[in-house]
């Protein structure tokens, strides 16, 4: 075992760092317009806004690659159907699981209640207006790919690469060369992820060190019966269900998947995007746990945007809270309603930060609750955001685990092997003089 630190060490230290830097900031530099325009608007800023968009910039090439590898990888469209429809179905499963979980234990613990409306300082929030179900289906099918592909649409980027991968193995021989191609342009996104991954632990420092400084945690005081009953069942659904369903139906130990999870975990912790996260999701179910590049390269991407587990118990709890600050009673069918409309609003759209807001305005607007209470829970929503997408990755993973178990794609040495996947060292080899 080398004495270096591993990079998911390095990672964490410098976040629980940035979050030191950012909360001091906020508590003693708030009013210093050099600190603010220069550190926190000026360098965390930019170092921030660089490393979203270095991880960003690999999801669609990433994404691409790695799908057209797995679907002719898979070879068989009978079983590419069938992981496709346990993916569905798994994703919806673990969704309603997680919403009704959190109506059922923010029922118990009443947040809300007693909130008094006049004196909370409220922002203003405007709902936007949701599409219509039949429109979210027929965006799956892209008119033009290449403005798809340019929009990062990632349903439709799904729909358009899976069909081109399937007729280059209806082509035959042919195709040959192109999956070739795409092998080693998959190899290279990996090591671009890789390369990207060692500048992470000051990306991940900015991101945090800006995030507190404008965050102060004394904003969550007067909203904590909301923050800790969101936090308490985000925790439970992520250690509880998730890992009972990977016990039972992935037939794996939750304590090692965990420990291999960790970096997917805190990026997204720091960035608050599943999308964005994609890559260090792929390589750590492909690297650190074993699922075949079949399988995960599919349920990963697809996860990322139809899977969002936190996102819904957000939505769980919001529902719950606002219902009791305004005093309205919704019943089991408003609850009903509620678990239905979150588990659509979830496929359509997608893992990228704030989303779950806009989400519960469709469902809010859905069983007639006072759309602009969201106002009151917009102050913590950024600091709530970052828990519920590592529970949303986390989904993710558990699912892509368990459906490549039922399908024998994981290599269950690389899940066993604690060192499996540790990232490498960046460096150029030396090139053979010709
Ligand atoms: N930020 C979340 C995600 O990317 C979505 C949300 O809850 O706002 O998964």
């Amino acid at each position: 075992m080398s004495g270096k630190m591993s990079m998911t060490s390095k990672i964490m230290i410098w976040m629980v760092a940035g979050l030191l830097v950012g909360s001091l900031i906020n508590n003693f530099a708030a009013d210093n317009a050099w600190v603010q325009d220069y550190l926190v608007m000026g360098l965390f800023h930019v170092v921030g806004a660089i490393f979203i968009s270095m991880l960003k910039m690999l999801v669609v090439p990433l994404v691409t690659f790695s799908l057209i590898c797995g679907v002719c990888g898979i070879g068989d469209l009978s079983k590419l159907g069938r992981v496709g429809g346990k993916a569905f179905a798994l994703f919806m499963l673990t969704t309603a699981l997680a919403i009704t979980l959190a109506i059922t234990i923010a029922t118990f613990f009443a947040p809300g209640e007693g909130f008094e409306l006049a004196s909370a300082t409220t922002g203003a929030f405007t709902a936007p207006v949701a599409p219509p179900l039949s429109q979210v289906f027929i965006d799956l099918v892209p008119s033009n790919p290449v403005a798809a592909y340019a929009e990062g649409n990632m349903l439709q980027i799904i729909f358009f690469t899976i069909l081109f991968a399937v007729c280059i193995l209806m082509i035959g021989e042919a195709g040959q060369p192109i999956i070739d191609l795409s092998e080693r342009l998959n190899s290279v996104m990996m090591e671009v992820v890789n390369v990207v991954m060692h500048v992470a632990p000051i990306g991940v420092f900015a991101l945090m060190a800006k995030t507190f400084s404008l965050q102060g945690i004394d904003m969550i005081v007067p909203m904590i019966g909301y923050f800790a009953v969101l936090v308490f069942i985000l925790l439970l659904h992520a250690t509880g269900t998730l890992m009972l369903l990977l016990k039972v139906l992935g037939r794996v130990s939750p304590m090692q998947f965990l420990r291999k999870m960790r970096s997917a975990q805190l990026f997204a912790f720091s960035t608050s995007s599943s999308n964005a996260t994609i890559p260090v999701t792929l390589q750590c179910v492909e690297k650190r746990i074993g699922v075949d590049n079949s399988t995960a390269s599919f349920v990963v991407p697809f996860g990322a945007t139809i899977n969002m587990d936190g996102t819904a118990i957000m939505q769980g709890v919001a529902t719950v809270f606002i219902a009791n600050v305004y005093g309205i009673e919704l019943g089991l069918s408003g609850y009903l309603t509620v678990i239905a409309m979150s588990v659509l609003a979830s496929i359509g759209t997608a893992g990228v930060p704030g989303v779950g807001l806009i989400m519960l305005a469709m469902v809010f607007n859905q069983v007639g609750l006072p759309v602009e209470g969201i106002a009151l829970i917009i102050g913590v929503d950024r600091l709530l955001d970052m828990v519920r997408t590592s529970v949303n990755v986390t989904g993710d993973a558990v699912v892509t685990t368990i459906i490549a178990r039922s399908e024998n794609s994981i290599d269950m040495d690389v899940f066993h092997d604690a060192n499996a996947g540790h990232e490498k060292d960046v460096h150029l080899p030396k090139r053979a003089p010709v």
